[in-house]
C-alpha cells in the first residue's frame, strides 16, 4: 500500500483544548496537491517491475473539510493519473471534526471510497472539542454521526483522551456504541497543554478494566464491537508480530505533504524544522531521512520487556509527543500498553471460542 497525505490547510472551526496546531490561515494550492500526486506517480512508475499497488490518499488538516473543493478536485486528479495502469485501487480517507460536513458529500464519499473517519470524544466532547467561538459541539457533532451512520453504518470514531475525562472513558464508549457505531479508536491526548497525573494514569487503568468487560460482553455472539487498542493486540498475537510498528509509518511507506509541499514523516512532525525530509520542488531529501532513520533506535528501557514485540515502544510520534524524544516511551504509555496487552488477554481467552465465529472471522481475516 502506498500512502500520501496531505495537509489541506492549519486553520479550524474548532479550538480543542489538547490541539497542536496554530490554526494560521495557510492552505495548501492546487498545484502544490497536484505536484504531490504527480511524485507518487513517478514513484510508482520507477517501481514498474513491483506488481501496481493500492494507493491510499488521505486529507488531514486542520479541520480538511474547510477544503472541500479542492479535495474533489484532487481525487479526479489522482483517480485520472493513476487508474488503472498504475493502481490496482485507489482509497481516500478524511479525518473531521464532523461540522462541516454537508448532506451532498455522503453519496460523493460512497462514490469514490471515501473512508469518513469522525472525531469525537464521546462524554468528553464538550470539554475537549469546543468550537471557534468556544461553544460546546457534542449535541451538534452527534447529529452528524447519526447522518454519517445512515450512510456509512462502519463509520470509524477518532476518540483523543483528555486526562480531565478519563472517569468517563467506559461509558464513552458505551455511548457509541449505544449510537450505532461498531468501531473507536483511541489516542492519549498529549503535547504541552496536557498533563496527567498519577491518579489520572490509575483511573485510566481502572477504565480500560470495565471497558474489557463490556468489550467480552459487546463481542460474544453475532454481535461485534471493535475497540481499535484491544483489537490490535489480539491481532498481534494471532499474525505472531507488531501490527503496531505497521501502524507507526514513520520513515515507511507513508508521505507527508505539508500545505506548502513541504515532507514531513507523519502528522505529528508536522512543521517540525528537525524532521523536514524534502519538499514537492526537490523531491525526499534522503540524507535526512537515512540521518532520522538511523536516530530511531529501541528505547534502553525496552530491550529486555517480554511486551515488546507486542508494544507500541517503537512508535515515533507518540514518545515524540509525550516525551520530546523519538526513543523514550513514557511512564504513562508503558503501563498504559502493559494493561491493555494483559486485558486483551484475558478478554481474548473469553472470546475465541469454537461458537464465537463472528469474533473469531475478525481476528483470523488476513
Ligand atoms: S478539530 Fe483537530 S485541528 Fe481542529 S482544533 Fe480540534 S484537534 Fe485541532
Ligand atoms: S511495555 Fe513498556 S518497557 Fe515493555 S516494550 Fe512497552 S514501553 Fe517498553
Amino acid at each position: 500500500m502506498k500512502r500520501l497525505t496531505l495537509v489541506m490547510t492549519h486553520q479550524c472551526n474548532f479550538r480543542c483544548r489538547y490541539c497542536v496546531q496554530k490554526h494560521e490561515d495557510v492552505h495548501m494550492s492546487r498545484e502544490t496537491a497536484f505536484h504531490a500526486v504527480d511524485l507518487l506517480a513517478e514513484q510508482i512508475r520507477r517501481e514498474k517491475n513491483l506488481p501496481r499497488p493500492k494507493v491510499q490518499i488521505s486529507f488531514y488538516g486542520g479541520e480538511p473539510l474547510l477544503a472541500e473543493e479542492l479535495i474533489k478536485e484532487v481525487i479526479s486528479y489522482a483517480e485520472e493519473k493513476l487508474l488503472p495502469d498504475l493502481a490496482e485501487e485507489m482509497r481516500f480517507e478524511i479525518t473531521t471534526n464532523g461540522l462541516l460536513l454537508k448532506d451532498e458529500f455522503l453519496p460523493y464519499a460512497k462514490k469514490h471510497k471515501i473512508m469518513l473517519a469522525l472525531s469525537h470524544d464521546g462524554l468528553g466532547q464538550d470539554f475537549g472539542r469546543i468550537d471557534r467561538e468556544g461553544k460546546p459541539t457534542k449535541e451538534r457533532v452527534d447529529e452528524v454521526l447519526k447522518r454519517m451512520l445512515s450512510y456509512f453504518p462502519k463509520t470509524v470514531i477518532m476518540m483523543t483522551l483528555h486526562p480531565e475525562m478519563v472517569s468517563s472513558l467506559a461509558e464513552s464508549i458505551k455511548f457509541f456504541r449505544d449510537s450505532g457505531v461498531d468501531c473507536v479508536n483511541l489516542t492519549l491526548a498529549h503535547g504541552a497543554k496536557v498533563h496527567w497525573t498519577e491518579e489520572h494514569q490509575a483511573e485510566l487503568i481502572s477504565q480500560m478494566e470495565t471497558l474489557a468487560r463490556y468489550y467480552v460482553e459487546w463481542n460474544k455472539g453475532d454481535r461485534r464491537f471493535r475497540f481499535a487498542p484491544f483489537d490490535v493486540k489480539i491481532r498481534n498475537y494471532i499474525l505472531g508480530k507488531n501490527s503496531d510498528d505497521r501502524m507507526c509509518h514513520f520513515m515507511g511507506d507513508k508521505l507527508m505533504v505539508d500545505v506548502d509541499g513541504r515532507f514531513f514523516p507523519c502528522n505529528h512532525f508536522i512543521g517540525n524544522e528537525e524532521f523536514l525530509i524534502g519538499n514537492v520542488a526537490d523531491g525526499p531529501d534522503m540524507d535526512k531521512i537515512q540521518s532520522l532513520d538511523r536516530q530511531r533506535v529501541e528505547p534502553e528501557t525496552c530491550r529486555d520487556c517480554g511486551y515488546k514485540d507486542r508494544c507500541r515502544h517503537l512508535c515515533a510520534c507518540a514518545n515524540h509527543g509525550h516525551t520530546g524524544s523519538m526513543c523514550q516511551v513514557s511512564r504513562l504509555q508503558c503501563e498504559y500498553e502493559k494493561n491493555v496487552i494483559r486485558l486483551a488477554d484475558q478478554a481474548a481467552q473469553k472470546l475465541m471460542k469454537p461458537d464465537n465465529t463472528c469474533f473469531l472471522q475478525r481476528m483470523y481475516k488476513d
